[in-house]
């Protein structure tokens, strides 16, 4: 019986109701996450061949792909080292010169398959042309029938492929599905479609001339041009970022109906003289995105709102005003990081800055709470405090054990979330329902691409901190190979000397197959290697109770070097601290290279961030030399995204984005845009 789904819309359909699909073919299919007509059509070929004029034997060219067509006239397989190894070898031949075709591994099925007189289409690359031979080639039978001319004389569209289905196999399949289906393809959004000029860049202004989205769908597959194919993944693009935008906006729309805001922009009793005890004079960037914050916080609806600004811009002063707003409105705060030393300096500093003002600062991460009841309401009411916490209000800083723990937070009238990226989007969600509707303000340090941004952070408000503190050291990056580290840790020496502090930073805890250094195997090296300085050893492996002590003794400079895994990555801040020195700085993303490097640079001294590498591939040594050449947050994370994809930047947080299947988050910023725009514009004509 069909689903109602499947009356709805054809291409709901299984793909079984593709001619030449059965029971088997349906199980090959689902390996590639085929299951609907819709799945087929949308299986975006991964390369395309021109069949239209095919090169001759004789013109291949060494080492450039293509496709050639001929005749076997020699097939067969050969033994070598005494019969335990097979190779499969044919020579085919197209009337100007032979080819030798060659698998170093022979398969029981090649004898039946390359059978001498057959046509063939071989798609390779030859590395050697005496004779010419290609190595492992794709090959493609040619068989006479009906449907040829959906096989050459065209450009032809190679999908990815199972074993047990070629390529001639699944471009039949997707053509029978066009022939029946491609008429109930229909415009989801009611986008208009259009001929147009065609070309691959954005207009300049106004809706893109792409195509209907049927055209768009039979164009991925069987191009006339292969111009036509970028043309029509845009539009198939614009499709999947339309869809998630409604979702965002939709949510966003739906939340703005339900949520009324709790009025919180403060009346400055607080905010005035902690800034004048502050010891530093804010920044414009940083009063401007307190403007925007102060608003949002009077506003009839709650807070949503992201705080962008590169390592040791400031954020945590942003985040105490913000504070101070809601408690001065007599609301209290909850802070949150992600990690415990993290949270353990927000404690330090708040309380240093807010308990002078009559702010109550408490504290709950996994391992510790200030004060059993401090505040806190248990869900089930036991140890509940009589409700009189009002006035004073008070600020609860702690890890994301503030979400997993049974309490809340009575009059919660704002949440901030320190480091957002180290947390999932769904946690964010989370966090938030625990109140009645607090204003939220998320701060992140890893500069998010605008595409990103849009994508993942659709339904936040964006405020950026685009200018650091006046009066920073410069910080120098430089990449040295590891025969250099004798001298390096001698320039360290120096500089302890000194009297400055230093992070060393390897990438495992423990050692294991990788080969990657492991700052407990290195402890005691670094110990005698230094002497008389004094080492302290960070990861995430270390009771917490250690941790903190390390990490007082660090900032007191007790401890002059901290030997640590990227565990110090986010938000540490020790002004004294001025050598970051990071080993198989390979193993690292970008961004995470450039956080670790904010951990210096934040006094008045010159600091030296020292990357170890003996990376000798081009593009890997490339790709570190962006560190070198600049420190701007944002240049960086848009060459960690071009170079590593989405989910390496992200981290955790690639939970929150789906997967797509034509969009291309690095270069579709504008097709981003221009799916917001639509997605807001259906959104508010729903009702
Ligand atoms: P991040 O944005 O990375 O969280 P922090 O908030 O940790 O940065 O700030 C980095 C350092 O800069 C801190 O020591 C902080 O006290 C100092 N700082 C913040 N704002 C200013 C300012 N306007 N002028 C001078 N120093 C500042
Ligand atoms: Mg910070």
């Amino acid at each position: 019986m069909p689903s109602p789904e499947s009356q709805a819309n054809p291409l709901a359909a299984p793909v079984t109701s593709v001619w030449g699909v059965g029971e088997e073919r349906a199980r090959l299919l689902a390996r590639l996450e085929i299951f609907t007509v819709e799945d087929l059509l949308l299986h975006k070929p991964r390369r395309y061949e021109d069949r239209r004029k095919f090169l001759t034997i004789r013109e291949l060219k060494l080492n450039e792909p293509a496709t050639v067509r001929g005749q076997i006239i020699a097939a067969g397989r050969k033994n070598f080292r005494k019969g335990t190894r097979s190779m499969f070898e044919c020579v085919l031949d197209d009337g100007t010169a032979h080819l030798y075709l060659r698998w170093w591994q022979a398969q029981p099925w090649m004898e039946d398959y390359y059978v001498t007189g057959r046509e063939f289409l071989a798609f390779g690359k030859t590395d050697s042309l005496r004779p010419r031979t290609f190595e492992h080639p794709e090959t493609e039978f040619i068989e006479p029938g009906d449907d040829e001319f959906i096989h050459v004389n065209r450009i032809v569209p190679i999908h990815p492929l199972t074993e047990g289905l070629n390529a001639r196999a699944m471009r039949g399949l997707v053509w029978r599905a066009l022939e029946k289906y491609g008429g109930a393809i229909t415009e989801p959004f009611g986008v208009p479609p259009s001929g147009g000029p065609r070309a691959g860049e954005p207009p300049k202004g106004g809706t893109p001339n792409l195509p209907g989205r049927a055209n768009a769908v039979r164009m991925i597959h069987f191009p006339e041009e292969l111009t036509d194919v970028e043309f029509a993944r845009q539009r198939l693009a614009l499709d999947e970022f339309v869809e998630l935008q409604i979702q965002i906006q939709s949510r966003r729309k739906k939340f703005e109906a339900s949520a009324k805001a709790l009025p919180c922009s403060g009346d400055n009793h607080l905010i005035k003289p902690f800034l004048a005890q502050l010891g530093f004079k804010l920044t414009t960037a940083q009063t401007k995105v307190l403007r925007e914050i102060r608003a949002d916080m009077g506003s009839a609806h709650p807070m949503r709102r992201l705080l962008q600004g590169d390592v040791g811009s400031g954020k945590t002063a942003v985040a105490a005003c913000t504070a101070l707003m809601a408690l001065e409105s007599g609301y209290n705060v909850a802070l949150m990081a992600p990690t415990e030393i993290l949270a353990e300096q927000h404690f330090r500093n708040f309380t240093r800055w807010l308990e002078p003002l009559g702010v109550k600062v408490e504290m709950q991460t996994g391992s510790k709470k200030t004060d059993e009841n401090g505040g806190w309401k248990r869900e089930d009411g036991k140890g509940a405090r009589p409700s009189t916490l009002h006035p004073p209000s008070s600020i609860f800083i702690g890890t994301h054990a503030l979400l997993t723990t049974g309490f809340t937070i009575p009059r919660l009238g704002l949440v901030i979330i320190d480091e957002q990226h180290k947390f999932g989007v769904a946690q964010r969600e989370q966090f938030v329902r625990k109140g009645n509707y607090p204003h939220l303000l998320v701060m992140t340090a890893t500069p998010i691409p605008r595409t990103l941004g849009l994508t993942l952070y659709g339904d936040l408000d964006l405020s950026t901190i685009d200018e650091m503190p006046a009066g920073r050291g410069v910080v120098k990056t430089f990449i040295r190979a590891s025969d250099k580290l004798p001298k390096v840790w001698d320039f360290l020496r120096q500089k302890l000397a000194a009297g400055r502090q230093a992070y060393v930073v390897y990438p495992r805890v423990e050692e294991n197959a990788d080969g990657l250094k492991a700052v407990t195997k290195e402890f005691d090296t670094l110990k005698k290697n230094l002497t008389p300085f004094r080492v302290g050893l960070l990861h995430g492996r270390i009771k917490a109770a250690d941790k903190e002590a390390v990490m007082a003794d660090f900032h007191a400079n007790r401890v002059n070097v901290l030997l640590a895994t990227s565990l110090i990555e986010v938000g540490v801040d020790v002004a004294n601290a001025t050598v970051m020195l990071i080993e198989n700085a390979e193993a690292f993303g970008l961004a995470q290279l450039h956080q670790l490097r904010g951990r210096i640079g934040r006094g008045a001294h010159e600091s030296f961030c020292i990357l170890i590498s003996d990376v000798k591939k081009p593009d890997s040594l490339e790709r570190l030399k962006v560190l070198e050449e600049t420190t701007d947050g944002f240049r960086i994370a848009e060459a960690d995204l071009k170079l590593r994809g989405p989910g390496e930047l992200l981290g955790q947080q690639q939970s929150g984005l789906p997967r797509f299947r034509f969009g291309a988050l690095v270069n579709d910023l504008w097709l981003v845009r221009q799916a917001r725009d639509i997605a807001v514009s259906i959104v508010a004509a729903k009702d």
